[in-house]
């Protein structure tokens, strides 16, 4: 025999926090290593109601085995784990209860927040989410305004600081439909796990709301999640008046001054490249040789394009080489200009000295090279070419 769903330890004293009980069943998941157990009672809750299923252990003699998942199938609460028990073990089950305790006070908080939104503005909740870290309400409205969300906020907490009580009731001795009861405020069939009084929620804080498919999503913390949510506030808060050396207040008009001192700074840069660009182009012009080469180990391939185009401006005629990059590691990047004809039949050979790849139009070919030592060999060659 096991307990109907409705009436499982977990769901008729949600303070519960262990249980002695005997295994039902026990068999090999379809898929994966696991097995899923069934037990006579569980004080594990299987998800439900927005609520996830819970995690936690099986204390075999003295062995503990960790519950993976709890889930229902079959009408059944089933818990995964990946020994196999078998029917008739006598079993410690035990609920991983910081995990538990913090879904209670989630799901409470949006037991509370939908009451008082719906007594409130007359909204109904449309869906809820429990995230791992925030949670969120939907709201069948999208012209909820932010003085309504600041007095529904405000409701909220003074029914947690009322501290009023929570309840669950059943129709009768065998009914597993259970009636969750905030006193004075709401009745909602559910079958989650609840606090006992709002007290026990401590704050419900709302992050902000946005409007999606027709509805007002609401998120929001609540319990120990608040003070996590603030204190992880605080620490990025401190760090960045550390960093930018100012108030919290003024960090955004900091980040702005900051912002726009980059993008005049960049714009600056542009024309400072195109110009070094061209001195260099203009240089390259002057050598003696029928061709020309430049490696800088500084420059990124836009350079180096910027640089050919330049040259070509100049219309010099002369074939120009230009590469970039570590000769060290001899990764780097080149640009190879010329008439197109040289340019066609010339520039893969020279990127093969690199053990480079590459590609190209119209005189103007470029690539990335892995043997930027060997631009001895590039050398020599154009020399042998008689250019
Ligand atoms: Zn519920």
């Amino acid at each position: 025999m096991t307990t109907t769903l409705g009436r499982l330890a977990c769901q008729r004293n949600s303070f519960l926090k262990e249980l002695s009980t005997t295994v039902v069943s026990c068999v090999r998941a379809a898929k994966g290593p696991s097995y899923h157990v069934v037990c006579q009672d569980s004080v594990l809750f299987p998800e439900g109601g927005g609520q996830p299923g819970d995690l936690g252990t099986l204390k075999l003699q003295d062995k503990v085995f960790p519950v993976t998942k709890t889930f229902t199938a079959n009408e059944k609460c089933v818990l995964e784990t990946l020994h196999e028990f078998k029917a008739g073990d006598q079993v410690l089950m035990t609920v991983d209860w910081p995990r538990r305790h913090d879904h209670m006070q989630q799901h409470s908080a949006q037991h509370l927040i939908s009451a008082i939104a719906e007594n409130l503005f007359k909204l109904d909740t449309t869906t809820w989410s429990l995230g791992a870290a925030r949670c969120n309400v939907e709201f069948n409205s999208t012209a909820l305004t932010p003085s309504q969300l600041e007095e529904l906020e405000f409701a909220v907490n003074e029914a947690i600081a009322a501290a009023r009580p929570v309840s669950v009731h059943y129709k009768d001795d065998t009914s597993s439909v259970r009636i969750v009861v905030i006193d004075q405020l709401d009745k909602n069939p559910c079958c989650g796990t609840h606090v006992e009084h709002l007290g026990q929620l401590q704050a419900v804080k709302f992050l902000y709301s946005e409007v999606a498919r027709g509805c007002t999503r609401v998120w929001f913390v609540a319990g120990n999640r608040v003070f996590k949510e603030f204190s992880a506030m605080f620490e990025r808060e401190r760090i960045m008046t550390k960093l930018w050396s100012c108030r919290p207040e003024e960090h955004a008009e900091r980040l702005q001054k900051v912002l726009q001192a980059q993008s005049s700074a960049a714009k600056e840069q542009k024309v400072l490249r195109l110009e070094l660009a061209a001195l260099l182009a203009k240089q390259l012009q002057q050598t003696s040789s029928g061709y020309a080469i430049l490696h800088r180990e500084d420059a990124d391939l836009p350079f180096l394009q910027s640089i050919a185009a330049a040259y070509n401006d100049l219309r010099s005629g002369k074939v120009l080489v230009l590469t970039s990059g570590d000769k060290k590691s001899g990764e780097g990047a080149v640009v190879i200009s010329g008439p197109e004809a040289f340019v066609n039949e010339n520039a893969k050979q020279i990127v093969n000295l690199l053990d480079g790849k590459g590609g190209g139009l119209k005189g103007l070919f470029q690539g990335k090279v892995n043997k930027l030592g060997n631009l001895d060999a590039v050398v020599a060659h154009l020399d042998s070419l008689k250019l």
